[in-house]
């Protein structure tokens, strides 16, 4: 079934084309290209506020990508405009050398997430993630890290593996190999790194059993955002916790995407762990570039005395220094992440209600703020229990049909639904309606087989 022509794209695809003179693909990055699902050409976007974009040819959608996660408080948050703005009249937009707003900064992270005693700050998840991993090896004097299948930390050559690895060349799933994450990695990092299935305690016992004293750190997103958000059974976490510490191995939250998300104090708060290090981006600017590495004093220290490199042109530049004060104090607001995750939840719980209305089997994983809707009665728990129900998914279709109708979703199903202070009731009813509306070319969609990843564009 051919998707209701209720959009004009002729200036997106008339954008898209020119671009490709000078632009790799025509894209910024491959997650935007039509390779990546954005069909039939990738949106482009004429003006953005609060929760909707206005694409060139003038269709609005209400926007559920919300920059990949960083836009907590929606698009063009006045608040961060006006921080920004007086950052930029004040200090300039790059100094390299130290200012006022930088303690502030810090300060106020540490004050929402205590166990960040000292930090420093970055410009992007990959590369704070990258540092996360040299500061845990450069502390411990040992080599390998643990990484869990299905998460993702960025695409550095250091930590890119097995983030998404089509199972035939994953191996056994309760001792994954480790899968290069694309081309052109040195494959002797695989000897660096330990895979493991996610929410396994047996597996992680095992591998600390065999190679306790060779672990650095053991690394992983809290709550699994590259999959949906999926949370792990309870005392998971606890476990992690304990045999880090037993065997003198560091734990490192990456809450580049869950961090002043889930709640005010990140996924740390949620489960009540204390990382020896922690990653954050995204939510942490509102939408501008900033990201932070972080921890106890004691894993900190080799770079307190200088014992590990840490260094980079644009670090706690004010423009990113402005951003983190002002997003902290608009998040810190009381009930900010109750209202935020309500309505969130409103929307997830509705969109279940939808399309099990339509005859079709639903629930959703995540939290409010940050969720997937999976046609299953269950929603996977890990990397392996996800791939089949992705699989046998007309995701694809809901997607395309969602975009023709102004709803923005990410294409993959893998990804989120991520929700922001901007969007209001009123969104969360549209989107409904919209979905309810999309239904019977979803539900046309399994009945002609239709589903899995490329599903929703034969
Ligand atoms: N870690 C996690 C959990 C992420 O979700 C991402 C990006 O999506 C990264 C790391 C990489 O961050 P960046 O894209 O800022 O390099």
């Amino acid at each position: 079934m051919s998707t209701t022509p209720h959009r004009t794209m002729t200036i997106s695809h008339e954008r898209f084309a020119r671009a490709q003179a000078h632009l790799a693909g025509g894209v910024g990055s491959g997650t935007r290209s039509p390779r990546a699902g954005w069909l039939p050409c990738p949106i482009s976007v004429a003006e953005a506020s609060g929760s909707q974009i206005v694409d060139a040819d003038g269709n609005r959608y209400v926007d559920y990508q919300m920059g990949q996660g960083p836009l907590i408080l929606g698009h063009r948050p006045p608040a961060l405009i006006e921080a920004l703005t007086q950052a930029l009249a004040s200090h300039g937009s790059q100094l390299a050398l130290c200012h006022d707003l930088e303690s502030e900064a810090a300060d106020a992270i540490a004050a929402r997430m205590p166990s960040l005693e000292l930090m420093r700050l970055g410009s992007s998840g990959t590369e704070c993630v990258q540092y996360a991993l040299r500061f845990a090896r450069a502390a411990t004097g040992r080599r390998l890290i643990v990484r869990f299948e299905g998460h993702y930390h960025g695409w550095s050559d250091a930590i890119h593996w097995s983030a998404h690895p089509s199972l035939d060349e994953a191996g056994p799933a309760d001792a994954p190999i480790a899968v290069a994450g694309t081309s052109g990695m040195p494959a002797e990092i695989a000897a660096g790194l330990l895979v493991l299935p996610w929410d396994d305690v047996a597996a992680l016992e095992l591998a600390f059993r065999r190679h306790g004293d060779e672990i650095a750190a053991v690394i992983c997103e809290p709550i699994m955002g590259n999959g949906g958000g999926l949370i792990p059974q309870a005392g998971f976490h606890d476990a992690l916790r304990a045999i880090t510490r037993q065997h003198g191995a560091m734990l490192i939250f990456d809450e580049v995407l869950c961090g002043m998300r889930v709640g005010a104090g990140g996924a740390q708060e949620m489960f009540s762990i204390e990382p020896d290090l922690t990653v954050l981006a995204k939510a942490v600017g509102a939408g501008f570039p900033v990201a932070v590495v972080g921890g106890s004093a004691a894993a900190m220290a080799v770079v307190t005395e200088g014992r590990t490199m840490h260094g980079g042109t644009y670090n706690s530049n004010p423009l990113a220094c402005a951003a983190i004060i002002a997003s902290l104090r608009e998040t810190g607001r009381p009930g900010f992440y109750d209202e935020l995750i309500a309505r969130g939840e409103r929307l997830a719980n509705g969109l279940v209600g939808v399309v099990q209305a339509a005859g079709l089997e639903a629930c959703w994983s995540g939290v409010g703020s940050l969720f997937q809707l999976w046609f299953a009665p269950e929603p996977p728990h890990d990397y392996r229990s996800m791939i089949p129900l992705v699989e046998l998914s007309p995701f694809p279709t809901l997607h395309s049909e969602l975009l023709e109708r102004g709803i923005l979703i990410q294409p993959q199903q893998e990804s989120l639904f991520l929700l922001s202070a901007a969007h209001t009731d009123a969104d969360v009813e549209l989107t409904l309606t919209r979905t309810a509306e999309a239904m019977p070319a979803v539900v046309q969609a399994v009945h002609d087989g239709r589903v899995g990843p490329k599903g929703g564009v034969r």
